[in-house]
């Protein structure tokens, strides 16, 4: 691993709603300036939380997050409007996410408005970031319910960029898009990447996103991070037997690669009264006694991979 000190560092964050539920328990997570890291997990894994923990809408009940070397509570205070500047948040529904009675021009300036900056400026960016993200200068004066699916992404993509973030946290960025232009987007979202110098978090269902974009995958599991790892590591050999059932239904491009697929039992269980020991004990093909009573920690496991599991894969 790098020795750079990380841009965002997680220490030991939980999450608890309504005084019962963990939403998140015990997340540590190191990412560094200009990584694109990937975040999967079903739903109810943890990933929106740890999303909206990042960018000040969730606050930890436990541990601590730092951007930059200053924790986020002490950011937020200072300054919540110049901590959202650097770090914006795609969603996954981009159409919904603009508001429909605004034209895209107004879209495009609103955020410089609400950060109250200069906007002769701002509209130098505007028209750099329209023609870099490939939209013509008459997309500016449609409203959304006239855009494509893509063409939204893309403003929506142009409204992050439009106050120049270091972080950008990607939900789903290319869920619910014509295969065809998911590849373009990606590409995109991956020049874009090298161009500002952005440092990506993208959570992600679709495995084939995260495998071909990311360095590095975190898996998440009812609120914990059960294995991180090299990205390519991660896919050829997952060691937790969550990660390993989560890409067995990954359709492999590479035949040589394909595996049996792993059915887990059962539904992800409930974060308000989770299982004792390991959580994943009552899915998991591998539990033995000793999951069901103690609660494996988040160790290094071989070279730059974490895993949370007593009997590791590989
Ligand atoms: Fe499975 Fe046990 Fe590992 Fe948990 S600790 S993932 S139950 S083998």
């Amino acid at each position: 691993m790098s020795a750079a000190a990380p841009l965002i560092s997680v220490k030991d964050v939980a999450v608890t709603f309504g005084g019962t539920l963990k939403a998140l328990d015990g997340v540590s997570l190191d990412i560094r300036a200009g990584e694109i890291v990937g975040l999967v997990g079903e739903s109810g894994s943890g990933k929106t939380t740890l999303c909206r923990a990042l960018t000040g809408l969730a606050s930890p009940s436990s541990g601590t997050i730092t951007v930059g070397g200053e924790p986020l509570d002490r950011l937020l205070a200072r300054d919540a409007l110049a901590f959202r500047r650097r770090t914006q948040m795609l969603l996954q529904d981009a159409v919904a996410s603009l508001s429909p009675r605004m034209r895209i021009r107004a879209l495009a300036e609103e955020p410089l408005k609400i950060h109250g900056l200069p906007l002769a400026e701002g509209r130098a960016r505007l028209m750099t970031l329209l023609k870099r993200l490939g939209l013509t200068e008459d997309t500016l004066d449609k409203f959304p319910h006239e855009i494509s699916g893509g063409q939204a992404r893309r403003v929506a993509i142009l409204r992050a960029l439009m106050l120049g973030p270091e972080i950008v946290i990607a939900d789903e960025p290319t869920a619910g898009l014509d295969v065809s232009v998911q590849g373009d987007l990606l590409n995109l979202l991956i020049e874009l990447q090298g161009e500002f110098g952005l440092t990506y978090l993208i959570v992600s269902h679709n495995l084939n996103v995260v495998r071909r974009v990311t360095g590095r995958t975190v898996v998440m599991y009812l609120g914990q991070i059960v294995e991180e790892a090299a990205t390519r590591a991660l896919f050829d050999a997952p060691a937790h037997p969550y990660g390993a059932a989560l890409l067995s239904t990954n359709p492999s491009v590479d035949p040589a690669r394909r595996r049996q697929r792993i059915v887990l039992k059962g539904e992800i269980p409930s974060p308000v009264n989770p299982p004792s020991g390991c959580r994943f004990h009552t899915r998991c093909p591998h539990a033995q006694e000793r999951c069901r009573v103690e609660m494996p920690e988040l160790r290094p496991w071989g070279e730059d991979r974490r895993v949370r599991c007593h009997f590791p894969l590989v």
